[in-house]
């Protein structure tokens, strides 16, 4: 099955309200640079990757799969996934600039259509192409109330609100410039849910070392299910160290752009919840090493929400170390097939593919150049 044609793109989503923010990050769209790949089969494939909607950053990675990527890939077989993969990764013009940042954000675009493609054309929707069983129940968390530009109260509220829509737990993100503060809204919001919901926090990398064993020693007193980014995304030893120091489990990997680096982390026993991100690790074809990786350090797999839920979901149904996952439903409008909870778990997709054919009317709604 021959690639004959790729159509790049951008999409900048608006988020949840006006405005989020987390300690690190505030947006007002979600960006899905991305690409169609068209195949001489008849059947197409779409996979994009996510960022904070900067348009300037958003060309730089539509370029790299239109202008780099695009010419490696075209007239190859679609199917030929993994050899497809370590061409694009191994491409040494593209190698010399790259291993990270746009360069792996790009190719995990085109490896995601290509999936999409493989899927479809066996028509089955991935999970099922990858194994997984359809009897599975795959629970849900929500994020999508725990911003740290919004007020105590909301927190609280919204928190209620996914507890009563029978979510598994909720997340919120901490980060405020007094650290104390971040500890009033985990107490407020604890009080809020009871003691029986499970509760996640998550830094995005803003806390030193010093701050993050003082601080997050205290979670203990909260019942955290786990701490997630607490430190700069490469400081290994760190969260070795936290991890050590203070009783709140870790979670860590929304950050990290290869396999090694999760081997790094599990080495050093520096991590205990184990976060890939297809749309930033370069694809699914390193997503399914990693959660093996994971596995066979008896890790539990929970798949990075970036890409708003499309892939990582069939990913997760797919497989064995995932048992939840991370619902914020900002794309859901974009696609035919959209993901949906219900019960605090995710319904099983049904549709043949990847899960990220969009709607008629998507690129003309959402896309920019
Ligand atoms: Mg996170």
């Amino acid at each position: 099955m021959k690639i004959i044609g790729l159509e790049p793109f951008i999409l900048h989503v608006p988020v949840t309200g006006s405005a989020i923010a987390d300690s690190t990050n505030a947006v007002t769209h979600w960006g899905a640079p991305g690409v169609i790949v068209h195949t001489d089969a008849g059947i197409s494939g779409c996979g994009y990757t996510g960022t904070l909607g900067h348009l300037a950053c958003d060309r730089l990675i539509r370029d790299c799969i239109g202008e780099v990527l695009g010419p490696l890939v075209l007239g190859q077989d679609a199917l030929a996934t993994a050899s497809l993969w370590e061409q694009m990764t191994a491409y040494p013009p593209l190698k010399w600039v790259g291993r990270a940042g746009i360069a792996q954000m790009a190719i995990a675009a085109v490896d995601v259509a290509l999936w999409d493609i493989k899927a479809k054309a066996a028509d089955m929707p991935l999970w099922q192409l990858l194994g997984g069983n359809e009897k599975k129940r795959l629970a849900a968390y929500n994020t999508d109330g725990g911003w740290l530009n919004w007020s105590k109260q909301q927190l609280i509220d919204d928190a209620r609100r996914a507890v009563d829509a029978g979510f598994w737990g909720v997340k919120i993100k901490i980060g405020k410039p007094d650290p104390h503060e971040d500890l009033d809204r985990i107490e407020a919001v604890r009080d809020a849910v009871g003691a029986e919901v499970n509760f996640m926090v998550d830094g995005n990398c803003a806390w030193d070392l010093p701050t993050a064993i003082h601080f997050g020693g205290r979670f203990a007193d909260y019942d955290l299910y786990w701490f997630e980014e607490p430190l700069a995304a490469d400081d290994v030893s760190g969260h070795a160290e936290l991890a050590r120091a203070i009783e709140t489990p870790i979670a860590v990997g929304e950050s990290l752009y290869r396999v090694s680096e999760f081997r790094r982390y599990m080495e050093a026993r520096a991590i205990h919840h184990v976060q890939p991100d297809a749309t930033r690790l370069g694809g699914i074809t390193p997503w399914l090493p990693a959660a093996e990786l994971a596995q066979s350090f008896g890790l539990p797999v929970i798949a990075h929400v970036a890409d708003m839920m499309h892939i990582h979901a069939h990913l997760a149904f797919a497989h064995p170390a995932c048992r939840m996952l991370e619902y914020i439903p900002w794309m859901r409008v974009c696609f035919e097939e959209p993901v949906t909870v219900e019960d605090g778990c995710f319904v099983l997709p049904r549709n043949p593919g990847a899960g990220t054919t969009f709607c008629g009317d998507t690129i003309e709604r959402f896309g920019v150049s």
